[in-house]
């Protein structure tokens, strides 16, 4: 009824209220949780053939996302948890050149991401949430994106909130960080 069938003012109704929910200044809605991610990694710069980090147990996107961007994954060990561990991830950041991480946030439970996030950032590697699983989820009362660069969402119907279809958003306090992604979510178009 309103004429605005891509991008229009349901579209960014459903930014800002995901924005709230997540605690962060700024949510672009994207395709898909996938989408979310590879479009993240595109705004961070990350370059062909650049290695990042990602666990070893999670649904496949979180790794298939790294090769869509052009990226070479680096597979993380995990702990008992089912998640990346903290101290794996810091000894790689001084063992191996990476450009960017990717933490997965898996069954709602979080990674502590603060003390990964401040080394990553010392050394200009990119940090980005998989919080695809984690919606409302808090670590120490801070939501994913907190101390990252971006998280993401997905709105898959498997997913804490369901789309009727596929759905994602990314998330980040980084004003510059979302017009890139808001840029390259519509091939180049900020309108
Ligand atoms: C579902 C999921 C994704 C991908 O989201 P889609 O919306 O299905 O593309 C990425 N990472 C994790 C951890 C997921 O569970």
């Amino acid at each position: 009824s309103s004429g605005k069938v891509l991008q229009g003012p349901d579209v960014q109704n459903f930014e800002t209220r995901l924005a709230n929910i997540s605690e962060m200044k700024s949510a672009i809605a994207v395709g898909s949780g996938t989408d979310a991610l590879s479009i993240a990694m595109k705004a961070l710069g990350l370059s062909n053939g650049g290695h990042v980090a990602v666990t070893s147990l999670s649904f496949v996107a979180s790794a298939s996302s790294i090769v869509n961007a052009g990226g070479v994954p680096i597979f993380l060990d995990i702990d008992h948890h089912y998640l990346s561990k903290t101290e794996t991830v810091l000894d790689l950041l001084d063992k191996h050149p990476l450009e960017g991480i990717i933490l997965v946030h898996l069954y709602g439970q979080m990674i502590d991401t603060e003390a990964i996030c401040r080394k990553a950032k010392s050394k200009g590697v990119f940090v980005i949430e998989d919080a695809a699983q984690a919606l409302g989820a808090k670590h120490k009362g801070k939501t994913p994106g907190t101390y990252s660069d971006a998280a993401c969402y997905s709105f898959d119907p498997t997913k804490v909130v369901g789309a009727y279809g596929s759905g994602g958003g990314i998330v980040t306090n980084n004003e510059q960080i979302a017009l890139r992604c808001q840029s390259l979510r519509y091939h180049g178009q900020s309108q």
